[in-house]
């Protein structure tokens, strides 16, 4: 079942609670991220000339994109199905999705642990892959790049979002934003305006519109409800 039945829909307190187990898984995961990435690159850097290699940065610009795709996937999914009540995923994913569309500024005061705890945590097996890859040959290279780059965009898709959600954002967030190189407030603001199922992508936006044009969520709604006969964002509608 992919929607609890309406009576047994969750209290708003319950969507504020973070738990100390969530905390700690949060925080193994911030600690494999960063040692992971750091290794990842060293090693990366370690090689001669490989900075140059053209198809490095191709496909680290594809990684950055991905990680926008990614986003936008994982944040439609968790904002239309399941439940906060939904064992492990409840607690650990829905619940922030769920609070978030209650009370938007909520996530500007979360700190960092909670906020890219869980995406670092996602990230942990890629970059075990990554640093598997090893760097012998440029097309190990250019797949090392695509995969941090996959990663490093996946860690700073939750800072990202609260940082288009701060009502004065420092000097650099806020160049960064205009670079669209990190999500846009007003660009944002559309996924929290009705009809409350747009603009999913939050790492830079880049492939809402895109998305949203060709009903690529729509579609995938239409075919989960054909196959499941669960109605899309029925949780999240009855808590707003
Ligand atoms: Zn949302
Ligand atoms: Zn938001």
């Amino acid at each position: 079942m992919l929607a609890p039945a309406m009576s047994e829909r969750p209290s708003r307190d319950a969507l504020a609670e973070y738990t100390t187990g969530a905390r700690m898984l949060d925080t193994v995961g911030i600690v494999g991220f960063f040692g992971a990435t750091g290794l990842a690159v060293t090693r990366l850097v370690n090689v001669e000339g490989a900075l140059w290699e053209p198809l490095t940065w191709v496909l680290a610009l594809v990684g950055y994109i991905g990680a926008d795709f990614f986003s936008g996937t994982v944040h439609w999914f968790f904002d239309t199905w399941l439940s906060v009540r939904t064992p492990i995923l409840g607690s650990m994913f829905v619940r922030p999705f769920r609070e978030h569309h209650v009370d938007q500024t909520a996530i500007t005061r979360h700190g960092f642990v909670e906020v890219n705890g869980s995406n670092c945590l996602a990230t942990c097996p890629v970059l075990v892959a990554a640093l598997l890859l090893g760097t012998d040959s440029a097309g190990a290279r250019a797949s090392v790049a695509f995969l941090l780059a996959l990663c490093l965009g996946v860690f700073a898709t939750n800072q990202f979002h609260k940082w288009a959600h701060l009502a004065e954002p420092p000097r650099a967030v806020r160049w960064l934003q205009d670079a669209h190189l990190a999500l846009g407030a007003e660009h944002h603001a559309v996924h929290h305006a009705a009809p409350y199922d747009r603009h999913y992508c939050i790492t830079t936006g880049w492939l809402n519109r895109l998305l949203d044009r060709i009903g690529f969520f729509r579609r995938l709604e239409r075919a989960i409800t054909w196959l499941t006969g669960a109605k899309p964002r029925e949780e999240d509608a009855a808590l707003r």
